[in-house]
C-alpha cells in the first residue's frame, strides 16, 4: 500500500468490514475533517436527528 502518494484525499470513514471508504474528502486540508459527501450528509443527519430527539 502506497497511499501517501495518492493524488487526491480520500474518506476517512471505515465501512462494515472495517475497509476505507473510497469517496472524495470534501476539504483536502489535513486539519480539517476528511470525510466524503455522503457521509457527511449521513453525520449531518445523525446530529439532526440526536438533537430533535434525546434519548
Ligand atoms: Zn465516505
Amino acid at each position: 500500500m502506497n497511499a501517501t502518494t495518492a493524488p487526491r484525499t480520500t474518506c476517512r470513514v471505515l465501512t462494515a468490514r472495517g475497509k476505507r471508504c473510497t469517496g472524495e474528502a470534501l476539504d483536502p486540508d489535513p486539519k480539517a475533517i476528511q470525510i466524503c459527501q455522503r457521509h457527511a450528509a449521513e453525520v449531518m443527519r445523525l446530529v439532526t436527528d440526536r438533537k430533535r430527539a434525546p434519548r
